[in-house]
C-alpha cells in the first residue's frame, strides 16, 4: 500500500511516499521543489523522480494521495477530496487566502494527472472537532460566528501525532488507540481509566499549544486563522481587535498594508528587528541586543500563558511535550518556559534538557509530577496514516 503525501505551497511542492505493506510504516521517498512556476510540470517531475527510484511503474500504483489541507466550510476530519469538499474549501478562501487557493489548484491538477487514484485531505482543523464549544467560540454576534469567525485551531496533524505518541510513551496504549481512531470513531473508543492530560507545544516558524484529554484536543492557541496565538516567526499572534482600525487611521496606511505588516513584518521579526529565525535572535540577545532579548521574553511569556491556561482547564497535566523546530532544538527556550514551576510539580532536569535535541526523551527530573518530554513531530506520517485508515474504513 503506497501513499503519496503532497505538501502544496503557493510556489512549492514537497512530497513523501510511504509504504504500509506488511504492517510496516516505511518512508520510501521524499523530495521537493521551491520557486515552482509551472505546477503541472512540477507534478510530472515529482512522479518522474519516484518512478526513476523504482517505487512505482505507473500512477495507478499509488493507493492514494494525501494532502494536509487547512480548512473548509462545514467540513473537517479526514475526507475524500471530491467536488463538494473542494467547493467547501473554496468557500473559505477568504479565511485562508495563502493556503486554500494553491491547495485547490494543486489537488485539481493531481486529480487530472492521475484519475482513479483517491485523493484524501486531512484538515488541520480536524483535531479540534470534538473540543468543547466554549473553548472554540469568540464572543461575537451570531452572524459573525455563522460566517466562520470562531476558533478553528490548526497544526492538527502535528498535535494528533503528539497525542498518540505521548500516550504510547506514557504507557497508555488505550489512550493512544483512542487518539488513533478519533476521526473514525469520534470519542467512542473506550479507555481503561479516564484522565490522561497532555499539553502539546508545537513551537516552530509557526507555533501553537494544545490541551489534550484522553487523546482528544480541548482547544488550540491558534484561532480563526494562523495569525493568532503565540507570536510566530513574522506573524503577529494574538492582537486586540481595535489595533487594526487604530493603526490604519493613525499611521495612514491601508487595511491591506496593515495586514501585510501583521503577516510579514511582525512576530519575532517585528519584535526583535533582527530576524525571523530564533537562532539569529538568540545570538543577538547574547550580544546585548535588548530588542532581541525582549522578543524571546515575549515568546516565552506567551507560551507560559497558553500552557497555564490548558493546565488549569485540564486540572493539571501528566505531560508537557515540546515539538517542532524550536520545541525540539532550543534548549534555552524550553528552560525558560519551564522555569520556577516546581510548585506545580513541573521540574525540568537542566542537564537532560541541555543535551536533548530532536530525539524522543523525557527531560524532567525523576520525581517530577508532570513529565516534560521532547517528541519530534511527523505531520506527513499522520496524513498518510489517516488516509490509509479512511480507505480501509470505507472498504469495510
Ligand atoms: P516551520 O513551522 O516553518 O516548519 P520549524 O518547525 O522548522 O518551522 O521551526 C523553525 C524555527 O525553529 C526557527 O526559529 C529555527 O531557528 C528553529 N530551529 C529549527 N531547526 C533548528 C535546529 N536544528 N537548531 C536550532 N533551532 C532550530
Amino acid at each position: 500500500m503506497k501513499i503519496l503525501v503532497a505538501n502544496i505551497g503557493s510556489t512549492s511542492l514537497k512530497w513523501r511516499l510511504f509504504d504500509f505493506s506488511n504492517n510496516l510504516e516505511r518512508l520510501l521517498h521524499k523530495g521537493g521543489f521551491e520557486r515552482v512556476t509551472d505546477y503541472p510540470a512540477a507534478i510530472d517531475d515529482c512522479l518522474a523522480q519516484i518512478k526513476a527510484a523504482g517505487h512505482i511503474a505507473h500512477e495507478s500504483d499509488f493507493t492514494a494521495v494525501g494532502f494536509k489541507t487547512v480548512l473548509a466550510k462545514n467540513v473537517t476530519g479526514c475526507v475524500r477530496l471530491d467536488d463538494r469538499v473542494l467547493g467547501a474549501m473554496e468557500a473559505f478562501n477568504g479565511l485562508a487566502p495563502a493556503h486554500n487557493p494553491p491547495y485547490i489548484t494543486g489537488i485539481r491538477l493531481f486529480g487530472k494527472r492521475m484519475p482513479g487514484v483517491p485523493l484524501v485531505g486531512l484538515f488541520e482543523t480536524a483535531f479540534y472537532q470534538f473540543a468543547p464549544e466554549a473553548m472554540m467560540r469568540y464572543a461575537v454576534p451570531q452572524a459573525w460566528n455563522d460566517i466562520g469567525i470562531r476558533r478553528w485551531g490548526f497544526h492538527g496533524a502535528s498535535h494528533k501525532f503528539i497525542a498518540e505518541r505521548s500516550a504510547e510513551l506514557l504507557g497508555r496504549n488505550d489512550v493512544a488507540e483512542r487518539a488513533r481512531r478519533l476521526y473514525v470513531d469520534g470519542l467512542k473508543t473506550p479507555t481503561n481509566q479516564p484522565g490522561l492530560r497532555v499539553i502539546s507545544c508545537h513551537l516552530g516558524g509557526s507555533s501553537s499549544i494544545t490541551g489534550i484529554r484522553d487523546g482528544a484536543a480541548i482547544g488550540n492557541s491558534l484561532g480563526m486563522s494562523p495569525q493568532s496565538g503565540l507570536p510566530h516567526n513574522n506573524r503577529v499572534g494574538d492582537l486586540d481587535s481595535e489595533a487594526i482600525p487604530y493603526a490604519v487611521k493613525t499611521l495612514g496606511i491601508t487595511i491591506e498594508e496593515a495586514q501585510r505588516q501583521l503577516t510579514k513584518e511582525s512576530g519575532l521579526k517585528g519584535l526583535s528587528g533582527v530576524s525571523n529565525d530564533i537562532r539569529d535572535i538568540t545570538t543577538a540577545a547574547e550580544q546585548g541586543n535588548a530588542q532581541a532579548k525582549l522578543a524571546l521574553d515575549v515568546f516565552v511569556a506567551s507560551a507560559r500563558h497558553w500552557i497555564g491556561g490548558y493546565f488549569f482547564e485540564l486540572g493539571g497535566a501528566d505531560a508537557i511535550v515540546f515539538t517542532a523546530g524550536i520545541g525540539e532544538n532550543r534548549t534555552e527556550i524550553r528552560a525558560a518556559i519551564c522555569a520556577d514551576l516546581e510548585g506545580l510539580g513541573i521540574e525540568l532536569d537542566s542537564a537532560l534538557n541541555a543535551s536533548t535535541r530532536a530525539t524522543e526523551t523525557v527531560i524532567s527530573k525523576t520525581g517530577s509530577r508532570v513529565k516534560i518530554m521532547v517528541i519530534p513531530t511527523n505531520e506527513e506520517l499522520v496524513v498518510a496514516r489517516e488516509t490509509k485508515r479512511l480507505l480501509e474504513n470505507s472498504r469495510n
